[in-house]
């Protein structure tokens, strides 16, 4: 949490710091502008809202969420956005590639803050996407794409469920 108040501090000064970026000092390495170069480059100009929430996305590693999942964590670490704009600027992440869409079950999108192609394991019954390790699987036979068509990708999704418990019926 107390990074996030950083954050926030952060966003202020350069708020209210001159208009011109070439003033400012050169703060390389710091996650904040880190994440404003790759917005930016993403063709995303860099504000506010897509800043806290592309901080709280893609500042614990890899992972897996949905809106629902983000909406929580905006709450919790105090950014005012509606779901409406957690959704909006999700869907803007994924078509400037920065994040992927995963189609794991209808109800609800799940969405990948690693953009890269691998495959996936999806426990069904607590709705959790894990990566599979890179070992994890090899597709060696492919049907042919239909005509004029090619392959632009294969993502698998193995759906796991827990195993019943020996002794029990
Ligand atoms: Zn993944």
């Amino acid at each position: 949490m107390s990074d996030f108040v950083q954050l926030q501090a952060a966003l202020n000064a350069r708020t209210s710091s001159v208009p011109s970026e070439s003033g400012l000092p050169g703060r390389r390495g710091c996650p904040l502008s880190d994440l404003r170069d790759r917005l930016r480059r993403a063709g995303l100009r860099p504000t506010r809202q897509r800043l806290s929430l592309g901080w709280l996305l893609f500042g614990r590693g890899d992972r897996h969420l949905t809106a629902e999942m983000l909406y929580d964590e905006a709450m919790r670490a105090k950014v005012p956005v509606s779901l409406a704009t957690v959704y909006n600027t999700l869907h803007q992440f994924t078509e400037a590639g920065l994040l992927r869409q995963l189609a794991l079950d209808g109800s609800k999108a799940y969405f990948d803050t690693n953009p890269s192609e691998h495959h996936h394991f999806f426990l069904e019954e607590e709705g959790e996407v894990l990566d599979m390790p890179e070992c994890g699987i090899s597709v060696d036979s492919l049907p042919d794409a239909p005509e004029g068509m090619e392959i632009a990708g294969v993502e698998v999704i193995v759906r796991l469920r827990r195993r019943a418990v020996a002794g029990r019926a």
